[in-house]
């Protein structure tokens, strides 16, 4: 989609460093960290929110969770723990409407989340 940062990012036109990709997917690393680890995994099509998925969208979600279980394989977030959230929504915060996975760690997490 012409004005979506996530998809500029997908496609190499906004610089991101990217910590995985194939055809489908794309790990970067969060401008403004919240952990000492804070990767984004998107999927390369553009979709709003996760309510936008639908049946169809089962193996691009499996491939998103393998992606996020690649970088924390290669961030070394295991055994400490990690996070991974989706936000949706205003009451979620979410920011950018192109769906995105973050895989956060490195410290302590509190919980509940505010
Ligand atoms: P949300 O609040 O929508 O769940 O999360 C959006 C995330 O995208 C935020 O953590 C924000 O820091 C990150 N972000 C927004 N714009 C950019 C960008 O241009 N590059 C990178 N690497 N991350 C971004
Ligand atoms: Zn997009």
């Amino acid at each position: 989609m012409a004005d979506c940062i996530f998809c500029k990012i997908a496609a190499g036109d906004i610089p991101a460093e990217v910590v995985y990709e194939d055809d489908d997917v794309v790990a970067f690393r969060d401008i403004n960290p919240q952990a000492p680890t804070h990767v984004q995994v998107i999927p390369r099509r553009h979709i709003e929110r996760v309510t936008d998925l639908r049946p169809a969208d089962d193996a691009l979600m499996a491939k998103m969770m393998h992606a996020a279980l690649t970088v924390v394989e290669s961030e070394g977030l295991m055994p400490a723990g990690f996070r991974l959230v989706w936000n949706c929504g205003p009451n979620a915060g979410q920011a950018v409407l192109h769906i995105h996975l973050h895989v956060l760690g490195g410290r302590a997490l509190g919980w509940p989340p505010g």
